[in-house]
């Protein structure tokens, strides 16, 4: 009797284990290092070895028990555990259900990518090409349907979107595959014009790609504020044209300074700190715009007549990386963006707990990975 592991209908490479070493999350705080068995792809599945997986702020806000993502009484449960965590990933397919080459165009041995959202390709927003806001808005990590690449393996489901990514390119690159095409995004939504002065605030991982994307639209001015030096160093090397500290200069003044006392004229959020709202407000123009990328721990309150009646400004939200993808992988894969130096830890798998501390810390550190 052959096992299901060995199903002549799933093609795979002769050398697969039958069990792998995944990080389960069945709580906040409750993480274990745990042997499950590798899964087996379907109809239209592929199965990928895990080449390494980053570490993203949701995973940590998710790790604390965030009400976001596990739901208090206003907001409903997000997670579905226990499931395997991690949405940023590069891999390799190792095995296919029936179809799936075909149905993912790709073969055995490829390096791809999955986007992070596997849409359910049925509700209004699947139907109008606005995947990324699918309702049901499976993502990878957070669903025990999706789970995800803190493991040795993972499955891309029949759903999945599935983009190729060149041999080439260095894991600690490839890597940023993913919050590149979150940043490209966002960047997009700011509507960013040659005239344009523009604020990013924050250059973390996503902040810097968000630069590295600007900085290709060329805006007249590129403005980065950020606390870190180091951070704002790479700023520089990604295109910013001007570098500030908010702890060491009244940063609204100073923008308000350099635009005849206007404002810039976009104001691009990606601090995940909830008082950059206010500061944006304050120091963007009337009938400017204002795009907001940042998930944040807290509420921010704001005087709501400011958006309205004292400058009627566009609030742009950003989600995911819609579209981007193919864009981000040329970028990095040609250095149009050079992503070089944001990862800053690797962890063996084993050690999760310390590499989820050290992205917390974000102290001289800005993309942590794992590997398998
Ligand atoms: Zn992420
Ligand atoms: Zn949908």
């Amino acid at each position: 009797m052959t096992s299901v592991l060995e199903s002549p209908r799933t093609m795979r490479t002769p050398e697969l284990p039958a069990t792998m070493k995944a990080v389960v999350c069945y709580n906040p705080g409750d993480y274990r290092l745990e042997e499950v068995p590798v899964p087996v792809p379907g109809p239209d599945e592929v199965l990928t070895k895990v080449e390494a997986c980053g570490i993203c702020m949701g995973d940590v806000k998710t790790f604390h028990g965030a009400p976001s993502f596990w739901g208090d009484a206003t907001q409903p449960r997000y997670v579905k555990p226990p499931m395997i965590p991690g949405h940023e990933f590069i891999g390799r397919v190792v095995a296919a259900g029936p179809g799936g080459e075909a149905h993912h165009k790709v073969a055995i041995g490829d390096r791809v990518i999955s986007e992070q959202i596997v849409p359910c390709w049925a509700c209004r927003f699947c139907n109008h090409g606005e995947y990324w806001m699918c309702e049901k808005h499976d993502l990878y990590g957070f669903q025990n349907n999706v789970n995800g690449a803190m493991a040795a393996y993972m499955i891309y489901p029949k759903e999945a979107i599935v983009h190729q990514v060149p041999d080439g390119v260095p894991i600690e690159e490839a890597i940023l595959i993913e919050p590149l095409a979150c940043s490209l995004h966002a960047a997009d939504r700011g509507n960013v014009g040659p005239d344009d002065v523009v604020v990013v605030a924050g250059a973390g991982t996503l902040g810097l790609g968000i630069i590295g994307g600007l900085r290709r639209q060329n805006p007249k001015t590129l403005i980065v504020l950020d606390t870190r030096a180091e951070r704002l160093d790479l700023a520089t090397r990604l295109g910013a044209d001007l570098t500030l500290n908010p702890l060491e200069t009244d940063v609204v003044a100073e923008v308000k300074r350099l635009t005849d006392g206007y404002g810039c004229d976009v104001y691009i959020d990606a601090t995940g700190y909830a008082p950059s709202v206010n500061q944006g407000l304050a120091m963007v123009r009337k009938l400017g715009t204002y795009v907001e990328l940042s998930v944040f721990n807290e509420e921010s309150t704001v005087d709501w007549s400011i958006i309205g009646d004292r400058k009627e400004l566009d609030i742009h939200g950003s989600h995911l990386g819609p579209y981007t993808y193919p864009r981000a992988i040329d970028y990095v894969a040609t250095r149009k963006i050079d992503v070089r130096g944001l990862v800053t830890h690797q962890f063996p798998l084993e050690q999760f707990a310390d590499a989820l501390q050290v992205m917390e810390r974000g102290e001289h550190s800005l993309k942590v990975i794992l590997i398998p």
